[in-house]
C-alpha cells in the first residue's frame, strides 16, 4: 500500500533573518515526500518539472522509495519558481515571486501503477486540479489528506468548496480557517468548516501548534519551542508528510492515531525550519526522530491531581 502525493516540485528563492538562498530546491511535493519516507514507503508522486530540475534530487527520492511515474518532465520549459522573504518574527512572510512556469499547464495523470492506494495527499495546487486526482482513482481512498492557501480561497472559491465535499481532512493555518468561515474565533470556524465537508481539521499555528478538530473533539500538539529557526519554508508540508506517514505506517485512521500524526507531524516540522530547504530531512536518522518524539512527550505529558 502506498502514499499518493500530488503537489509541486519547485526551485525556491528565500530570504531569513539568518541568511539568503537564490535558489534551493523545494515545492510542496518534495516536502511531503522527504517527511513521509521516513516512516512508510513507497511514496507516488504526481508533480511537473521543466528540464532544468536536478536528475540528483529525483535519484535521492528514488532511494528514499518514492516513485516517480506521476511525474511529468517538459523538456522545454522550466520548473515553478517561488520566492518568500521572511518577517522578523518568522511566523509571516511575504510572496515576493511566483513564476509557474511549467505549473501553468498542468494536467496530473495518474498511471495506472498508482491505482489502488489507500493514502492520498493533495498538496496546494489549484482546486480543480486536487479535484481531477480524486476523481481518476477508480477506487476511493481510505483517507484523503488536502492542504490549500487562502489564494485560493480567493481566486477559486467554488471549486475549493466543491473539493471540500470529497476530502476526509482539511489542513489550513489559523488565518486560512478565518478566512474560509468568516469567524474570528477558532472553535466557531472549525464547526462551520466541518460543515463544508471534511470530518477532521488541522488548524496550523506555526510556532503555536496545531489543532486538530473532529465532531465535538478538540485536541492540540505545541510546537517544539526552538532555539534556533532557520527556515520555515515547507514546514506546513513537512508536516503533512508526517502525518499521513505515520497513518499509512499504522494502517489506523482513528481519531486517537490522528492525535500521534499531528505530534509525528510536528517533530518532523521541526527538523525542517532547522536548515535552508529540504536539507535537514535529507540528514536525520531514526535515532534523531524517536529521541524528537520523547522531547514532545516530555513537553506536553503532565499528570496533575484535580482540585
Ligand atoms: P510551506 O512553507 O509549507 O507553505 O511550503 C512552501 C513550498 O510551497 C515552497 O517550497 C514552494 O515552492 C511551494 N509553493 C509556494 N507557493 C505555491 C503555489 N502557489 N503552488 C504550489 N506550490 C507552492
Amino acid at each position: 500500500m502506498a502514499i499518493i502525493t500530488l503537489g509541486s516540485m519547485a526551485f525556491d528563492a528565500i530570504e531569513t533573518p539568518f541568511g539568503k538562498i537564490d535558489k534551493i530546491v523545494g515545492g510542496s511535493a518534495t516536502y511531503v515526500a522527504y517527511a513521509a519516507s521516513h516512516l512508510t514507503q513507497p511514496i507516488q508522486q504526481i508533480s511537473i518539472v521543466g528540464n532544468d530540475f536536478p536528475e540528483e534530487e529525483i535519484n535521492e527520492l528514488k532511494k528514499r522509495g518514492v516513485q516517480f511515474e506521476g511525474l511529468e518532465i517538459v523538456s522545454d520549459k522550466k520548473s515553478f519558481f517561488w520566492s518568500g522573504k521572511y518577517h522578523l518574527d518568522m511566523n509571516t512572510r511575504d510572496t515576493l515571486i511566483t513564476d509557474l512556469n511549467v505549473l501553468a499547464d498542468f494536467v496530473p495523470k495518474v498511471p495506472e501503477e498508482y491505482q489502488g492506494s489507500e493514502f492520498l495527499m493533495l498538496g496546494n495546487l489549484m482546486p480543480s486540479l486536487q479535484m481531477s486526482v480524486i476523481n481518476q482513482l477508480r477506487t476511493r481512498p481510505k483517507l484523503i489528506v488536502l492542504d490549500t492557501m487562502n489564494f485560493w480561497m480567493e481566486s477559486a472559491l467554488g471549486d475549493l468548496k466543491k473539493v471540500l465535499g470529497m476530502i476526509d481532512v482539511l489542513m489550513i493555518n489559523d488565518s486560512e480557517a478565518r478566512e474560509l468561515s468568516g469567524e474570528f474565533s477558532l472553535v466557531k470556524a472549525a464547526k462551520k468548516i466541518l460543515e463544508m465537508g471534511p470530518e477532521f481539521l488541522i488548524i496550523k499555528k506555526g510556532e503555536h501548534g496545531a489543532l486538530l478538530f473532529y465532531d465535538s473533539h478538540v485536541f492540540f500538539a505545541p510546537a517544539l519551542p526552538l532555539e534556533d529557526v532557520f527556515d520555515p519554508t515547507g514546514a506546513g508540508d513537512t508536516f503533512a508528510g508526517g502525518f499521513i506517514g505515520h497513518l499509512d505506517h499504522t494502517k489506523n485512521i482513528s481519531f486517537e492515531n490522528m492525535k500521534t500524526a499531528i505530534i509525528v507531524g510536528s517533530a518532523m516540522a521541526s527538523f525542517c525550519v532547522e536548515k535552508f530547504g529540504p536539507q535537514r530531512l535529507k540528514e536525520i536518522t531514526k535515532k534523531e526522530i524517536d529521541n524528537r518524539l520523547r522531547e514532545f512527550v516530555q513537553l506536553v505529558n503532565f499528570d496533575i491531581d484535580l482540585v
